[in-house]
């Protein structure tokens, strides 16, 4: 795609960014075909081609974003499935962060907009807010769709308590770390993140299991926090480099004392952040080279758990349906791993149906854009029912709670399982099922395929 940014305006390092970025599209289409909310909407506007036009057209010409481009830009997930598809390279996840940044800096939303923004990147950062914010949206359970009725953020409102879980997570018990085996394979750390350890705390403890189970350490690092990938996707580049600073100076001072292995992700939302923390840095020169660093040891928890030679005494042969998050597969790129480990756990592992399209959870759009998150999950609920599992596994909170609102199948985190098929206990919800009995005769049952999207 031809550019015409002036020398000026490419002495910003952002804008230089973005102008190679659109030099590499070729205007083909060919990611429109996966893009989901080209495919639910029909707009072109809403296509990842359609919004490099607008966003290209708002920075080549130094606009301030229109009331229209913030539409179009605010509708798309980041669930970057065109990344995956498009056969130029184009890097669509700096592009519209770099629009999402703009937009913050030039429009001003509405008033409504403004508040629920706010009050979203004010509370779920943080863990102790987050706890009070779901008591909240508990007590307001019991009033059914009275919420929806509230002028202009209704349904937004709506949207969070539908969201919240039917009763309080309990609190992370405190336990004695777990009993390293020997030999010592590894010392790692692990980001505890925000709004995981407070609605699913299970997840890092059967991970912190598992990874004791076979020698390896996890430190754990006090000075840590959110990710900062929140508010990132909300064009609050500011608040998100502060949260990477943190983490950065955190993760680094243990580095270079004692040493890290690597730095492990159970959420795969907030490993496509951290693995982009030497990108985000880049122009901080007392950040640069140890955001590089960061991002380089930084691996998903299960890229780790694949080089270990997991043993698992409790294999079992029950139907899991495994949901590839977006961040998983289209942000990290990673498809392998997670599935070879649940199988080599010994659980049957079904594909999902139009497995590459988002489940509409993508960080905080199932609370902004609730219509279109709605229609997404229905349609991925229906596709992972088709395949008949009995447990459905995936790598990351946002999905577990977006598609765990839509169906009555437990669905769990991809450590949980292989946590318990290698000895640990059985996640929540699982109790009752039995690991040792053979579901292999259990097979998907055969449907027509669903309706195309548009
Ligand atoms: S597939 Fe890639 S090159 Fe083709 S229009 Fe989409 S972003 Fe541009
Ligand atoms: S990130 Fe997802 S929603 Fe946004 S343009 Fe790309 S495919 Fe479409």
């Amino acid at each position: 795609m031809q550019t015409t940014f002036s020398l000026a305006q490419l002495a910003d390092s952002h804008m230089a960014v973005s102008e190679k970025i659109l030099r590499t599209c070729v205007h083909c289409g060919f990611c429109t075909a996966t893009c989901p909310t080209y495919l639910l909407l029909g707009d072109e506007l809403d296509s990842p081609r359609g919004r490099i036009y607008l966003i290209k057209d708002m920075l080549e010409n130094d606009r301030p974003a229109t009331p229209e481009v913030v539409k179009h830009v605010d509708r798309c997930l980041s669930c970057l499935s065109c990344m995956t598809t498009c056969p130029s390279g184009v890097h669509y996840m700096h592009l519209v962060d770099h629009a999402r940044a703009h937009i913050e800096k030039t429009h001003r939303r509405g008033a409504a907009d403004r508040f629920m923004r706010a009050l979203l990147a004010f509370v779920l950062p943080y863990p102790e807010r987050f706890r009070i914010a779901l008591a909240g949206a508990l007590l307001a359970k019991p009033l059914g769709p009275l919420p929806a009725r509230l002028p202009v953020i209704g349904d937004r409102v709506s949207a969070m308590i539908r969201l919240a879980p039917n009763h309080f997570p309990a609190r992370e018990i405190p336990t004695p770390p777990p009993l390293i085996a020997s030999p010592r394979r590894g010392r790692v750390a692990m980001l505890e993140g925000c709004a995981q350890p407070v609605l699913k705390p299970s997840i890092n403890l059967a991970a912190r299991r598992l990874l004791a189970r076979n020698g390896v350490e996890v430190i754990q690092i006090k000075r840590e926090g959110c990710c900062g990938a929140l508010v990132h996707h909300m064009g609050r580049e500011a608040d998100a480099l502060d949260f990477a600073r943190r983490n950065v100076d955190a993760w680094i001072a243990e580095m270079d004392g004692e040493g890290l292995d690597a730095i492990l992700m159970t959420a795969s939302g907030c490993g496509t952040t951290v693995k982009d923390y030497g990108f985000m840095l880049r122009d901080d020169p007392h950040y640069a080279d140890k955001a590089k660093r960061v991002s380089a040891i930084t691996l998903d928890v299960t890229q780790y758990l694949a080089r270990l030679d997991l043993q698992f005494p409790n294999a079992s042969r029950i139907p899991v349906a495994y949901h590839s998050a977006c961040s998983m597969q289209h942000g990290q790129q990673i498809r392998d791993e997670p599935k070879r480990l649940l199988a080599a756990a010994g659980f049957i592992v079904r594909d999902v149906p139009e497995g590459h399209i988002c489940c509409g959870s993508a960080g905080v759009y199932n609370i902004l854009q609730p219509e279109i998150a709605g229609r997404l999950r229905d349609r991925k609920v229906a596709n992972i029912e088709r395949t008949s599992p009995r447990i459905i596994a995936t790598g990351n909170i946002g999905c577990m709670t977006q598609i765990g609102g839509g169906t009555q199948i437990p669905i769990v985190h991809t450590v949980e399982l292989l946590d318990w098929a290698s000895g640990g206990p059985p996640p929540e919800g699982l109790a009752n099922m039995d690991l040792s009995a053979d579901h292999a005769t259990s097979p998907a049952m055969a449907r027509p395929p669903l309706p195309s999207l548009t």
